[in-house]
Order: C-alpha cells, then structure tokens, then sequence
C-alpha cells in the first residue's frame, strides 16, 4: 500500500519507518523494512499491525545500513500475517510492492514445477522468487530487475534491493504512482511524495510505464521501450 526507498548517508530504518509514518493514512496490516549494512548484508525485520509493532521489533533486532526499503500492506492475496508481510526476499533480492501481480498464479505455477519454493501465499513473491532466479541464472541485478519486469502483468509500483549493492535500487511503475525524490548525495523513493517531505522536495514523478535505476548519484529512467528518457524534475511544496 505504502512503499519507501532510501539510498542514504545516515542510518536508514528509523528513516524508513518515520517515512511508512507517513504513508499510515492509506491503511495498512502490516509492515516491513529491508536494508543493505556496509558489508553489503540484506536483511529485513515484518511485523503485523501497527507500526510500532516493526519499530520495537527493530529496537529488539536492529537492522544497520544506509540503503533500505520499507512498506506498509494492505493485503490483497494472503492474510495479514508476518510471512505475507513485505519486504519478499529471494536469494539476493529484496522486493516491496504496491498493487497486484495479475499473472502471478502462472507465474508461481511456473517457479514452482522449477523447483523454487514460496515461503507466502502473496502475488508479490513471486517477483523476488522471479528476479532472484534470474540473478543465479548469471543476471547482474538491474538485468534481473529488467527481466523480471518484463514478466508481469497488472497494476504495480515496485521497489528492488539486492545483497552486495550498497548503492543500487531499482524502481518500476505501472498503474501504481511512483515519485522519486533527489537529496544532496542521497536518492529517495515514494509512493507517495508526502513520504519524502522530510528528506527533499526536489521530486520526479514516474510516467506509466517507466522503470528506474538509483544511485546515490543520481537515477536513469527508461521507459516502457527501454528507451532512457529524460522526465521533469520539480519542487514541490508539500505543505507537511
Ligand atoms: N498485492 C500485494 C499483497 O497483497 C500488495 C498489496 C499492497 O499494495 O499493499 O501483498
């Protein structure tokens, strides 16, 4: 319902959380975040209900790092418990997501008779499980993004982390809003811009169709041809 990237300079989860914060007015079950530490360790922390469920879970557990995901679920396939809640992982990716995989019955069919084995009852994933299949396939990250986009069908805003990148986060709208907010060395990504009111007001807005490759020093954004476009970048007041 609800996601948040951050490619930043400080310690990222409270970041993340604050930021879910202010995602809660469109309803949520669940929640969850994911970073990568400096090592290039990918690891995430879920939990059911309220928001201050996830962040003592992270007082009990912290999560280090300076690049995390985060998002708040309003389930659509699969009850409102921990294993459904989102960041999905696969190997080494990390997957959050905003609306519905429609093909994911095929999909997870087709991982399945593969040999892969889904750990949740979510449409979503089955694009970690997708995307971490390509990458033991031989596909550098963005490769696997890109290929794994190319699979699915539906309504989606997708957010994608991946273990050994410290500075890398690939993004894709189709049918979901997508805004992407530009700090001092820092990149930041939203479902929505009130989200990234506390970090930038400088805020580029996915087109339908679009993905995006971010790194602290900037984003590429290829349309649905694959064709790098250029999209504008605007200050926003959010007024929050
Ligand atoms: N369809 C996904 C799920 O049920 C995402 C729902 C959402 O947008 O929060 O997990």
């Amino acid at each position: 319902c609800g996601i948040i990237g951050i490619l930043g300079n400080h310690e990222v989860s409270p970041q993340l959380v604050d930021a879910l914060r202010r995602l809660e007015y469109r309803g949520y079950d669940s929640a969850g975040v994911a970073t990568v530490d400096d090592s290039g360790r990918l690891d995430r922390r879920r939990a059911v209900g309220k928001l201050v469920n996830l962040s003592d879970r992270l007082v009990q557990d912290p999560l280090r790092g300076h690049a995390g995901i985060g998002h708040t679920r309003w389930a659509t396939h699969g009850a409102a418990t921990e294993a459904n809640a989102h960041p999905h992982r696969h190997g080494p990716v990390a997957v959050v997501h905003n609306g519905i995989i429609e093909n994911f019955r095929d999909l997870r069919d087709e991982l399945i008779a593969a040999g892969l084995q889904p750990q949740s009852q979510t449409d979503t994933e089955t694009v970690a499980l997708l995307a971490g299949r390509f990458m033991a396939d031989g596909m550098n990250p963005v490769e696997a993004a890109r290929a794994t986009l190319a699979r699915l069908r539906g309504a989606f805003a997708l957010a994608f982390l991946f273990e050994g990148e410290t500075d890398l986060m690939v993004v894709a709208r189709k049918g979901s809003p997508l805004a992407i907010g530009h700090g001092e060395g820092e990149m930041f990504v939203g479902s929505d811009a009130v989200a990234l009111s506390p970090f930038t007001d400088r805020i580029t807005y996915l087109e339908d169709g679009d993905h995006a490759v971010l790194t602290r020093a900037g984003v590429r954004i290829h349309d649905a041809d694959g064709q790098q476009v250029a999209r504008t970048q605007a200050r926003i007041d959010i007024g929050a």
